[in-house]
């Protein structure tokens, strides 16, 4: 099963570098989001996918009618947090609030529930259990923030699936629909979005696409935009995982997208036999 997923997000929201995390810094930066999510939007529409996106709170206030326009267009509408903060770097009380906001925001404009939710930088790790508590008590029923790996925003390495499970706490059972890692020469990648995609040959990809059972797409409209600015004070390797391959992205995804079968997060929950999956029990730890 592929499951198709954007984040959207603009050039500028990477994580962890200082001159891009704050709220108010983003309003003097280029607007490329447009642009980019109307070509996503477009080549979807014409091909007749249907995909899932994790849309930001700030951008649904500021940029209003390009979350209605998604919704509007047939596409499920997730919640990728407000501020897009990592989420170990929060609060419970802070998680909660912008959690909130998010939901309420995007609701607000879709005139539709949010039950689906995505943490920037897949931030959730052993260390920040807490979260899915929150997200149960907001409405939201699937998660799909977990990356059972180490990486560099967190990671979830005691957690192995490559493949749906349910998490219980005590609030209550959520679904998580993981990222997907394959092992190539030893390395646990996820090439099913950001710069892995970028990165492999398309001939590689289609062979992992072919080859496993169950893919979580995670996609931004920048990994499509090779004119876009360069994010000041990124260091080397970062700048090389940001914005290399990103002339041929599109063309690969396009690919991709004509070849394989896609659902998106609604009809990918409504597959899965959700009572012979694992479920792992967080309700006795702290
Ligand atoms: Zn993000």
């Amino acid at each position: 099963m592929n499951i198709l997923t954007f984040d959207i997000e603009d050039w500028y929201h990477l994580l962890d570098v200082k001159a891009t995390k704050d709220e108010q810094d983003w309003e003097s930066f280029e607007v490329r989001i447009h642009k980019n999510t109307d070509r996503i939007l477009d080549l979807l529409i014409a091909q007749k996918k249907k995909a899932t996106f994790f849309c930001l709170g700030w951008v649904a206030k500021q940029y209003p009618e390009l979350v209605k326009k998604i919704s509007t267009s047939g596409f499920e509408v997730a919640s990728h947090s407000y501020s897009h903060q990592l989420a170990y770097t929060l609060s419970p009380d802070q998680f909660r609030s912008d959690l909130k906001k998010s939901i309420d925001t995007i609701e607000q404009l879709t005139g539709k529930k949010v039950t689906i939710f995505r943490a920037p930088g897949f931030s959730f790790t052993n260390k920040n259990i807490w979260v899915f508590d929150i997200l149960i008590e907001a409405g939201i029923t699937t998660d799909s923030s977990i990356f059972p790996g180490s990486r560099g925003h967190g990671g979830f390495s005691g957690l192995t699936n490559n493949s749906p499970f349910q998490i219980k706490t005590a609030s209550g059972t959520i679904k998580e629909l993981p990222i997907n890692l394959t092992k190539i020469l030893n390395l646990s990648i996820a090439f099913s979005g950001g710069g892995y995609f970028r990165l492999l040959p398309y001939s590689l990809l289609r062979y992992l696409f072919r080859k496993t059972p169950y893919i979580m797409t995670y996609f931004h409209p920048r990994d499509f935009d090779k004119d876009q600015p360069v994010v000041p004070g990124l260091p080397i390797h970062r700048k090389f995982k940001s914005y290399f391959g990103l002339k041929h992205s599109f063309n690969k995804f396009e690919h991709i997208l004509s070849e394989f079968e896609f659902n998106d997060i609604e009809a990918a929950i409504s597959r899965i036999d959700w009572h012979n999956v694992n479920v792992h029990d967080f309700s006795t730890s702290t």
